[in-house]
């Protein structure tokens, strides 16, 4: 038998699951602003501009300006660690700023996929090594949650038992290390939409994937009340010749939901994976319509599909930095709306938002 032996005080746990509860109240989701270096490349150099230090804060910090109504719609942030301790034009650091507005700060504490040998090009994340350390760091600098991806594959021969039991245990020891800094952290674990696969086999592959992370998280002691999710939607691999609606999509996703995750998880955030951004919000819309019970917030933690737009506005352009704040705000208020399920598409569709944001391979 196994014996239980306390891991965290009554008073970290609350503290825990507070900030978990601040993140996804209502209406609310998140940005995730947590691009690295090398993924800020990709996006600056669709639109022109050079990857310097500057750009990239001068990018971020219209995000981070955007005016008050941000605050009914974004309950935290994922920062890069270069992003984390930058400020605005007048000196004032965006975690102040973000948190003028209620918002909580999160930051990306994982290092990026590594190859699994012996896999059909599978892989793991890293980042453990001091992990503990950093967390600590980063909490005293004003950060209550982190987030770590770990990525999965779907194809005839994948996803192995060995990556997803290989994944969902770094997973759980990533958690077991945040939580004993009092920092909530976010679990994904990403089935990438690459595949010419059914909604049917990402289902089954998204239960498979869940269930083992959470039999991690048990066996691990995490305390799920203070932990958020963050998972794929389940959909279609991104080459699959049929189309489903987004009650297929809801229903999908609900459903592999409810068959893994407990009830004692306050929220799940999900990511965009290369959906547009208004199929994203759609679908996130339908997730919350869907008629069977729901135990958790259902909310977005959206990078691409909050950002394209802003990001094609902008073009590097000090000029276009309202017009990019206010593309910004509009995808936070209908994923406020969706994550409520409120949104009303309009029926003229949405131009630049029903853009494919779908990268191969995609890294974070
Ligand atoms: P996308 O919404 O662009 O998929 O990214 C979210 C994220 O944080 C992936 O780790």
């Amino acid at each position: 038998m196994t014996h239980q032996f306390p891991a965290l005080s009554p008073e970290q746990k609350k503290e825990l699951n507070d900030i978990a509860l601040q993140i996804v109240s209502p209406g609310k989701g998140i940005l995730a602003a947590d691009e690295s270096v090398g993924s800020m490349a990709k996006r600056l150099t669709q639109i022109g501009v050079e990857n310097t230090e500057e750009n990239r804060r001068f990018y971020r910090q219209i995000l981070m300006t955007a005016d008050d109504r941000i605050k009914n719609y974004i309950g935290g942030v994922i920062f890069f660690h270069e992003t984390l301790y930058q400020s605005t034009d007048d000196g004032t650091p965006f975690i102040n700023v973000i948190k003028e507005k209620n918002i909580l700060a999160g930051i990306k504490v994982d290092k990026g996929v590594v190859t699994l040998s012996g896999t059909n090009g599978e892989t793991t994340t890293q980042g453990l090594d001091g992990l503990a350390e950093r967390c600590a760091q980063y909490k005293k600098d004003g950060a209550d949650f982190a987030k770590w991806r770990c990525v999965l594959k779907i194809s005839a021969t994948t996803p192995s038992a060995l990556a997803i039991m290989e994944n969902a245990n770094v997973l759980a020891r990533y958690a077991s290390i945040c939580q004993q800094n009092g920092i909530v952290p976010i679990v994904e674990p990403e089935i990438l939409p690459d595949g010419d696969h059914d909604l049917k086999r990402c289902q089954y592959v998204t239960e498979k994937v869940l269930g083992a992370v959470y039999k991690a998280l048990s066996d691990h002691h995490i305390y799920l009340e203070g932990t958020l999710l963050k998972p794929n939607m389940v959909t279609p691999g991104h080459l699959c010749p049929t189309k489903y609606s987004p009650e297929e999509i809801a229903t999908a996703t609900v459903t592999a939901l409810r068959r893994t995750v407990p009830p004692a998880v306050p929220g799940i955030t999900f990511l965009s994976g290369g959906q547009s951004e208004e199929e994203a919000t759609i679908n996130l819309n339908a997730i919350n319509k869907c008629p069977l019970p729901k135990p958790w917030a259902l909310t977005f933690s959206y990078g691409r599909a909050l950002q394209a737009s802003a990001l094609n506005t902008w073009r590097g352009e000090k000029e276009n930095m309202q017009a990019a704040q206010n593309e910004f705000m509009k995808r936070a208020e209908v994923n406020s709306l969706a994550a409520l399920g409120q949104y009303e598409a309009s029926s003229e569709g949405e131009g630049a938002a029903s853009q494919s944001l779908y990268i191969e391979n995609h890294a974070y």
